[in-house]
């Protein structure tokens, strides 16, 4: 399996309640490397830039208010096969899903509010990784 990178959010109901560290120990604890970290107020436009996709969506506005509400820790991270690893350690996007020992079982709140972000594969990774880092603030 190859070396990969993925994007990751802590969202503002995590950094609201102090678990940045909480959750980068799951992080490091499931052998992912966290290769560039920066707390961000994300702007609107960032927000739907970010969530695009998602713009069709009944929840698109409350997601944005949601991801603009408060601090977020958007990061890099490495590993073997980063993207699923990641995917695997946030646990289902609903917590009421999620296995447990995974972040969202851990930590989430909601299905909206619920921790943290990871892309879901290598071509989102790349976007999203460039929306938010240039290349020499990732130092793996
Ligand atoms: P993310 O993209 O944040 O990693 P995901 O890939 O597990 O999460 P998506 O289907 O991409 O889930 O949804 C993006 C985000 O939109 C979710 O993480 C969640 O915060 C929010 N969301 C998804 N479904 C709902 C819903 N039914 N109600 C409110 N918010 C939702
Ligand atoms: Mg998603």
């Amino acid at each position: 399996m190859a070396i990969q990178r993925t994007f990751s959010i802590i969202k503002p109901d995590a950094t609201k309640r102090n678990l940045t560290g909480a959750v980068n120990a799951v992080i490091e604890k499931a052998g992912l490397r966290i290769v560039a970290q920066k707390r961000i107020l994300m702007t609107r436009a960032q927000a739907e830039t970010f969530y695009a996709v998602h713009a069709a969506r009944p929840f698109f506005g409350e997601l944005c208010d949601f991801m603009t509400s408060g601090p977020v820790v958007v990061q890099v991270l490495e590993g073997e096969n980063a993207i699923a690893t990641y995917r695997d350690v946030m646990g289902a996007t609903n917590p009421a899903n999620a296995a447990e020992g995974t972040i969202r079982k851990l930590f989430a709140l909601s299905v909206g509010e619920n921790t943290a972000h990871g892309s879901d594969a290598p071509e989102t990774a790349a976007l999203e990784i460039a929306q938010f880092f240039a290349g020499n603030e990732i130092v793996g």
